[in-house]
């Protein structure tokens, strides 16, 4: 019903424009009845100690799969489900998934999950976070929350109470894309978070004595004395890797020197080989 009145608006005004037009409005509804039917995927990115011994918390990432145009990548769909005032039903989708796959993995393992800018202007937030909580049973510090820099500039008053309000309940979060808005670094003191995620655009071309690197360790250094833990991620060669473990920049390092996101039996997997490997060393030494 919406789509022919779309597409008869369109052809009355700018009949060029109207298979692009009708094909968009083909996406939007079908990525409506993929959120209502819950026909999404989520795939789990892990971050790592810096020397890689251990798995210490995965990132949740939503996946779409298109039944005839394939993946569609997060960043397309996320945009237009925030368009369509939908992107809470993707939220809860990944929230509900994250942590009950979070529960089958080992107890030492967190989950963390992206919020929208959308998300952090509504309360809801936090009853759709609390009933994924209670319905799996998974203890909230093993709840990681992400919001991206942009979106606590955004609206601050509103977006700072909802963050407490999560965090007084046990939920760790996160600020993702780290130096990629225009905040300046004072006013992470001002804000209810517990770990700064930098931007991969800071490691991309990083050499010792390159001023994109100068400015990753003075914002973690900062950081650090702010009492913040730091994520760095989009860490893709040992090179990059080996930087930044000689100025002990991480806490934890997610990348695909790593690992790429996985399906969560994938997860079980990687964190049990990591363990396997630190028993037998720790053998090794007593022997
Ligand atoms: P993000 O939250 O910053 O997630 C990290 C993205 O960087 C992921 O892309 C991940 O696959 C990619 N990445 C990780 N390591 C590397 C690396 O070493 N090199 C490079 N080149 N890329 C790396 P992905 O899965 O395509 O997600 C893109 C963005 O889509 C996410 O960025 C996030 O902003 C958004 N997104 C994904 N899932 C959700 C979701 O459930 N809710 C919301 N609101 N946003 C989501
Ligand atoms: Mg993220
Ligand atoms: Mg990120
Ligand atoms: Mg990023």
């Amino acid at each position: 019903e919406t789509k022919s009145r779309a597409r008869g608006y369109c052809t009355a005004f700018e009949p060029e424009m109207d298979a692009r037009y009708v094909e968009q409005q083909k996406l939007k509804a079908d990525l409506r009845d993929a959120v209502e039917n819950k026909r999404l995927h989520v795939d789990y990115q892990p971050m790592y100690k810096p020397d890689g011994s251990r798995i210490e918390c995965c990132e949740a990432l939503a996946r779409w799969i298109h039944p005839e145009k394939g993946t569609i990548p997060p960043n397309v769909f996320i945009q237009i489900a925030e368009e369509m005032g939908i992107i809470s039903g993707i939220t809860e989708f990944v929230v509900e998934r994250a942590c009950r796959d979070c529960t089958t993995w080992p107890n030492h393992m967190s989950v963390s999950v992206n919020l929208s800018v959308q998300d952090l202007r509504n309360a809801d937030i936090v009853a759709i976070v609390c009933a994924a909580l209670e319905k799996s049973g998974l203890d909230p510090a093993r709840l990681h929350l992400e919001v991206t820099e942009s979106s606590i500039m955004d609206e601050l008053v509103t977006v700072r109470a909802i963050l407490a309000d999560l965090r007084s309940r046990g939920i760790t979060i996160a600020i993702d894309d780290f130096g990629t808005g225009f905040s300046s670094l004072s006013y992470l003191d001002s804000l209810p978070v517990d770990i700064v995620k930098i931007d991969r655009s800071f490691v991309r071309n990083i050499g010792e004595d390159s001023r994109r690197f100068k400015l990753l360790r003075g914002t973690v250094n900062l950081s650090r004395e702010l009492g913040l833990k730091i994520v760095i991620e989009g860490v893709e060669t040992k090179d990059q890797l080996a930087l930044i473990n000689a100025h002990r920049c991480a806490d934890y390092i997610q990348g695909y020197v790593f690992s790429m996101p996985v399906a969560t039996e994938a997860v079980i997997v990687l964190s049990d080989a990591l363990r396997r490997k630190r028993v037998a060393r720790r053998r090794e030494s007593v022997a």
